[in-house]
């Protein structure tokens, strides 16, 4: 997650920490199994694109703000379903695309409302995302890679590389899927890019799903309360810049130092701390939005009072929020939880040296909470009765 897959902000209970969550609901399908779909996804095609569509089957510009109403605020699922369109528009669509062309492996339940879907794919890939209740924001945690190319060493989601980017359809699906979830009368209120892939690698898919989302015709959510994470990718972060819209960004830190960061987020080696730290300030300065620092805290690893101090050294004189994660394990990674004790002693360095920082605490051990895992899981043998 260019983003941290496992972190939200501020007001996110982030992936490593969400509640257990309940047996998993039978899949819409079988583990492995592509979709194979022969149509174009609706969802790809840009407004522009739907009015030309329409023109050119002699159908009327207005139906494209009637068929976009009935997909981002109607929530309907089928073309079929869009009852004031007529029949042949309705079967013309449906002859021309699918409306969603992936399909909801797994579905899982935590007792607070929390929700994790793990969404396959047409071509068998599969990614994960989330929708979060919390008093009366709807939020929604959403991938923008099959796989993440990265490779932090305590992700499950960059174990196994990067297979593809998605498409600006299948990041909206995720989103729609979620939203699907949510009684008539609620409605999403915060979007965050942070499961599973580095979404400024892959700009072009998340801005335009993105131009959706924010969208008054679209989902209507204001850019302000969209977060796109990164590892940080400085031509990319000064891109997002030139675009102009004030989303959030979220940097992954992880480390105090180079050394540790490479190690721990392995792409740093190529790019360092302090370029990355200059293309957050550049950021903050042409979006005026405060920056957000992810830190995931793993034991014995980066949560040392020297991490700490080192860390306020470089944050020094900037204007950030801190988020700071207790690590939650990873079956198979050699990776533990902080102690209580390091825990406090980080939190206390940094309050005194006046950061402003957000803690979150690690809620329990529960299979498959992680980003990456529920996706990981269900593709070993052992693991398919989550289905
Ligand atoms: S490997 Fe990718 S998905 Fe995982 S934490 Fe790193 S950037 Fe995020």
């Amino acid at each position: 997650m260019g983003s941290l897959c496992m972190i939200f902000s501020v007001w996110f209970v982030p992936m490593t920490s969400l509640p257990i969550l309940s047996s998993p609901q039978p899949a819409d399908d079988q583990p492995g199994a592509a979709r194979r779909s022969s149509k174009p996804h609706w969802l790809d095609l840009t407004e522009d694109q739907l009015i030309e569509w329409l023109s050119d089957r002699g159908h009327p510009k207005f139906r494209a703000k009637q068929i976009r109403r009935w997909v981002y605020t109607g929530r309907a699922e089928t073309f079929e379903q869009m009852t004031d369109l007529p029949a042949k528009l309705r079967a013309d669509l449906a002859d021309a695309f699918e409306l969603f062309t992936g399909s909801q492996a797994c579905v899982s339940t935590s007792p607070d409302g929390t929700e994790k879907i793990l969404v396959r794919l047409h071509d068998g890939g599969e990614v994960e995302c989330v929708l979060l209740r919390d008093g009366a924001r709807r939020s929604i945690c959403v991938s923008s890679q099959v796989g993440c190319a990265m490779g932090c060493v305590f992700c499950a989601s960059g174990l196994d590389g990067v297979d593809r980017n998605l498409t600006r359809g299948e990041i909206l699906e995720q989103m729609l899927r979620l939203q699907h979830r949510l009684p008539a009368d609620e409605r999403l209120s915060h979007i965050v890019m942070m499961g599973m892939g580095e979404p400024l690698a892959n700009l072009p898919g998340v801005l335009g799903a993105l131009d959706v989302a924010r969208d008054e015709n679209g989902l209507g959510i204001s850019p302000r309360r969209i977060t796109i994470s990164t590892v940080g990718l400085p031509p990319a972060i000064d891109k997002l810049a030139k675009v102009g819209i004030p989303y959030n960004l979220a940097v992954s830190l992880h480390a105090p130092n180079d050394e540790l960061r490479s190690r721990l987020v392995p792409v740093n080696r190529k790019i360092g701390i302090e370029p990355v730290l200059s293309a957050a300030d550049r950021y903050f300065e042409s979006s005026g939005r405060r920056l957000t620092f992810e830190y995931v805290l793993l034991g014995g690893i980066n949560d040392s009072e020297q991490c700490a101090h080192e860390l306020t050294g470089i944050l020094r004189g900037r204007s950030v929020m801190m988020n700071v994660i207790p690590y939650n394990p990873v079956e198979g990674l050699p990776y533990v939880t902080p102690s209580n004790r390091s825990i406090t002693r980080f939190k206390q360095i940094l309050e005194s040296s006046g950061i402003n920082v957000n803690f979150r605490q690690r809620k329990g051990n529960e299979i498959n909470a992680a980003c990456g895992q529920l996706r990981r899981n269900r593709q070993s043998p052992q693991s398919d009765s989550h289905a």
